[in-house]
């Protein structure tokens, strides 16, 4: 399973390949990507078009300290982003009879 990393949707069964991949990095699959509030995911698609931006301008000597400042401004605000993901995907508790049976009739 090292090799591979889960989707943070606990009960999608999809995994990427860990090499593709910083260390301890969470990912999320594209067919749950979809599923997500439209708020979530525009909020994470600017605020990486913002981080690239940023991290771009952080290599030029005279604007560096303004650019990191920002970056870590913006990898907060999306590690707060991918807390509402996970809240999203958070399994209810349930009983585990109940839970195999939606999981059966794929919901
Ligand atoms: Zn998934």
């Amino acid at each position: 399973m090292s090799d591979r990393i889960p989707c943070i949707n606990q009960r999608c069964r999809r995994t990427a390949p860990a090499s593709k991949y910083e260390p301890d990095t969470e990912i999320v699959c594209g067919k749950c990507w979809r599923t997500l509030p439209l708020l979530i995911r525009q909020t994470d698609r600017s605020l990486n078009k913002r981080l690239r931006s940023m991290k771009r301008l952080a290599i030029k000597p005279d604007r560096a300290d303004q650019a990191q400042r920002l970056i870590a401004v913006i990898e907060e605000d999306l590690h707060r982003n991918w807390e509402k993901m996970r809240d999203y995907f958070r399994v209810p508790d349930m009983p585990e009879g109940l839970d195999a049976f939606l999981a059966e009739v794929g919901l």
